[in-house]
């Protein structure tokens, strides 16, 4: 299995190579790093500051290196400003299933969002398990009631400091039994 992941605005270079190291260790699949895109003008809402997340997925699906090839192979967005997705106050990330697309923002997994000490470490370890879970959710997988597991819904980044960047026992049988490698 192949994984494509695309920065979209200016998130941290040595974030977005450690992510994708990450993804291959843990996950045991190929990532891809595709050039840097910037972030659509439009899709940025003033009076919020913040980016319509939904604008950014098909402006960017629509560029040649992204474009849709096979929703089998999944395509990571991920970009340093805040989204936001329908009538929601901001999103952490979202996956459309259709398209095997996700987004993730790196804005609010920053601990200095939250004015607390900067840590990259911290940051990276939220992203990849982030990461992980949008890709669980492109394979099928819908939330896990066990607060540990890396399918578990975590609405605050207390909740995804928590959970761990594995699926738990009973999500790995329903993997299994999909048939999915992850
Ligand atoms: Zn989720
Ligand atoms: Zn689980």
């Amino acid at each position: 299995m192949l994984i494509r992941v695309v920065p979209v605005g200016n998130p941290p270079e040595k974030i977005m190579s450690v992510l994708c190291s990450q993804i291959e260790n843990s996950l045991g699949i190929k990532c891809r790093l595709i050039r840097q895109i910037p972030l659509p003008e439009h899709a940025l809402n003033i009076w919020r500051r913040q980016y319509n997340c939904e604008t950014i997925m098909q402006e960017v699906s629509n560029i040649p290196e992204v474009k849709f090839i096979d929703k089998e192979i999944p395509t990571l967005m991920i970009t340093e400003q805040d989204i936001y997705f329908k009538g929601l106050s901001f999103v952490f990330g979202l996956e459309e299933s259709d398209t095997g697309c996700c987004i993730i923002s790196l804005a609010r997994l920053m601990p200095e969002f939250y004015d607390e000490t900067p840590n990259e470490k911290l940051a990276t370890e939220r992203l990849i398990k982030e990461a992980i879970h949008e890709i669980g959710h492109l394979k099928g997988m819908d939330h896990c009631g066990n607060f540990k597991c890396v399918m578990a819904y975590s609405p605050s980044v207390g909740d995804m400091d928590q959970k761990e960047r594995t699926f738990c026992e009973k999500c790995k049988i329903e993997l299994m039994t999909k048939g999915i490698k992850l």
